[in-house]
């Protein structure tokens, strides 16, 4: 079967800006090299000096061949005084290691297409998503090669599809349509679990959309109550989380966020959440309302990007739960960030996007610790884990 190719704009846009890149993927970084790649720069002529020294066979695999060692700033070896890969300027990107030559780029197969994304963890990936003004307009193509089709489960595309017109319904603001997609998304457990049949998923996406035009579902959302008993124990076991697994946690970017925690914090040092939700209702919300449209471009992303609710053999309602933990820490880092600039800029934006998708995306740690923490302190009901986006006051 022919199999097609999707390519969103802020994928098509992308092009690294290298020496401009304020936390260049090429320093802090463990760098895997693959075993065809290490050959080939330990063949070349200029390169097999300096590559004996700047790489370490390890052998784990053919992809982790060799790992880079960094030098005492954490940089990459092969990078020239421009900040440039010497490996790609001598020997040609065919050189690289797959890695190299790929990040930030993804791909996901889905039934029988391609579907392109790119890492948020990758600043100049951030930006065009958060900001690019046609970030979102997607291309379809026939890729010319063919794929054997695993056609995805009807629980699973209904719900996509369902939780992006949801997103999208011009009558809730983000948090209302998160809670409408949580409660899509019970439906969806349902239907996981074989109690009812996939065209429910239908059903449940018209009775939100009328409880939608009705303002039902933003007295839900409103009638939700403030816990920040809870949401002080999420943030400071995932920001803990953070501070333990962050690979630049020594890094401006990642202290920057820290530090800005640390000013919010009670006299005992323990988190003071209040503070943090004040911070948000007073400087960073106002300051936001240029980009009114941030956390639906970031959830939109986010479920194209992740094929949401997709779970491994998990109940979808897994996968909901960790979108709303996400959108937590973000709005977190935004209001800590937003207190101690007086305000937010579009580069204040994309530190918090940044820094927070370096752990998010690329360590597979994650997912066991959130939900971990998610299961010890009770986020298991819809209204529980939304609780989150509350702000009080
Ligand atoms: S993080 Fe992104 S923009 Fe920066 S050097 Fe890497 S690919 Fe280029």
């Amino acid at each position: 079967m022919a199999s097609g190719i999707v390519t969103p704009k802020y994928v098509s846009d992308f092009s690294c800006i290298g020496p401009d890149c304020e936390d260049s993927c090429c320093i802090g970084w463990n760098i895997y090299i693959d075993k065809q790649s290490y050959k080939k720069t330990m063949a070349h002529r200029e390169l097999k000096s300096l590559a004996k020294t700047a790489m370490k066979k390890i052998k784990k695999s053919d992809d982790q061949w060799a790992i880079i060692r960094s030098d005492a700033q954490g940089a990459c070896p092969f990078l020239d005084g421009k900040k440039l890969c010497k490996v790609h300027s001598l020997a040609g990107e065919d050189t690289l290691s797959e890695t190299c030559k790929t990040y930030p780029r993804t791909c996901l197969v889905r039934d029988s297409d391609k579907f392109q994304s790119l890492s948020l963890s990758c600043p100049e990936a951030a930006r065009l998503i958060l900001f690019s003004p046609d970030a979102f307009m997607f291309d379809h193509k026939l890729s010319g090669s063919k794929i054997t089709p695993h056609e995805s489960p009807l629980w699973l595309s209904k719900s996509y599809d369902n939780s992006i017109e949801l997103l999208l319904n011009e009558h809730l603001n983000w948090q209302e349509s998160l809670l409408a997609i949580g409660l899509l998304i019970n439906t969806a457990d349902k239907v996981w679990g074989n109690e009812v049949d996939a065209s429910q998923l239908d059903v449940r996406l018209e009775q939100l959309t009328l409880l939608a035009e009705k303002g039902m579902l933003q007295e839900q959302y409103k009638a939700l109550a403030y816990a920040d008993g809870h949401q002080v124990q999420a943030f400071a076991s995932i920001h803990g989380m953070f501070i333990d697994e962050h690979p630049r946690r020594d890094g401006v970017r990642f202290k920057t966020i820290n530090d800005a925690i640390s000013a919010l914090l009670n006299d005992d040092r323990t988190v003071d959440v209040d503070k943090i939700n004040h911070a948000w209702n007073t400087i960073a919300s106002p300051a936001l309302e240029e980009h009114g449209d941030l956390f639906k471009r970031y959830i939109l992303y986010y479920i194209y990007h992740e094929y949401f609710p997709i779970t491994l053999n998990e109940a979808p309602q897994s996968a909901f739960r960790l979108l709303v933990l996400d959108c937590f820490m973000l709005r977190c880092y935004l209001a800590v960030i937003a207190h101690k600039n007086n305000g937010l800029s579009e580069s204040d934006v994309i530190l918090c996007f940044q820094v927070y998708h370096v752990v998010r995306q690329h360590k597979s740690t994650f997912i066991k610790g959130a939900t971990a923490i998610m299961d010890k302190f009770n986020f298991s009901s819809v209204a529980g884990i939304i609780s989150l986006l509350k702000t009080g006051g």
